[in-house]
């Protein structure tokens, strides 16, 4: 293999802190099977000056990436819908919580008004989203109301909360009794969510509700549509009482 040196390569530079000769470096690159070599810039400088200026470069560097992450993160938390009040919230069982979560498991956070459940919902799931997954966080009201429109809006709207890594459904029972189509979406998209589920990727739903799991039939729907999200939900969440007698998480 000839080597050539065809290329223009400039002469040496002065380091202008302290004003030290900088020779040109070449770099080998292959042009038609021949290998050749082009100039790569001036051989770096040692003196401190030059050297605090690599260093000065490489930590804007590293802030200009960890910008660009946090921007990121940010731009995921928007997407979740989880509420800006909520977007720092802590929990003590949040990680754990978290953590079986992300194993697939879906939880049922129970209990009366002032108990955590959305506090310890959204810390969940937020930890779940800066490890990766998609989150979605609707609360039950504008979700049944969103549900019962019709149209290609809607359908986007369930198809996204159906594949969605991890879907929060916030304050379940709420609403009262709602008209029996919007709870029949809602059971589709329960539904839809356990049979997109494989081992290799759960899609597990974190409830919060003011009701036992026993009393929501009655508080979603007068059809069959309620017992029918109920019975799913048995099957997929664990039931944790907040606020009752000292529940801790295993
Ligand atoms: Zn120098």
């Amino acid at each position: 293999m000839r080597l050539t040196t065809s290329h223009f390569v400039p002469g040496p530079t002065a380091c202008p802190h302290c004003g030290a000769e900088r020779p040109p470096i070449t770099a080998p690159i292959t042009v038609r099977g021949r290998e050749e070599r082009i100039f790569a810039g001036w051989a770096p400088c040692t003196c401190e000056g030059a050297q605090a200026e690599r260093d000065a470069w490489e930590a804007e560097q590293e802030r200009a990436a960890r910008g660009a992450a946090e921007a990121a993160r940010l731009a995921k938390l928007d997407a979740s819908g989880i509420p800006e009040r909520y977007r720092c919230a802590a929990h003590p069982w949040a990680q754990s919580l978290a953590e079986r979560i992300a194993q697939g498991q879906g939880f049922y956070l129970f209990g009366p008004n002032g108990t955590g459940k959305t506090t310890l919902a959204c810390a969940a799931a937020r930890i779940c989203l800066d490890r990766g997954m998609s989150v979605r966080f609707a609360v039950s009201t504008s979700l049944l109301e969103s549900l019962r429109e019709f149209g290609k809006e809607a359908r986007s709207l369930a198809d996204d909360l159906a594949g969605c890594d991890l879907l929060v459904i916030d304050d379940l029972g709420k609403e009262g009794a709602g008209t029996p189509r919007a709870a029949e979406r809602l059971f589709d998209l329960v539904n839809e969510r356990y049979n997109r589920s494989t081992l290799l990727h759960p899609r597990p739903t974190l409830v919060t509700s003011n009701f036992r799991r026993g009393e929501l039939p009655r508080m979603i729907s007068e059809g069959g549509a309620g017992l029918a999200i109920a019975s799913r939900l048995s099957e997929t969440t664990e039931a944790v009482e907040m606020g009752g007698p000292d529940r801790r998480l295993a």
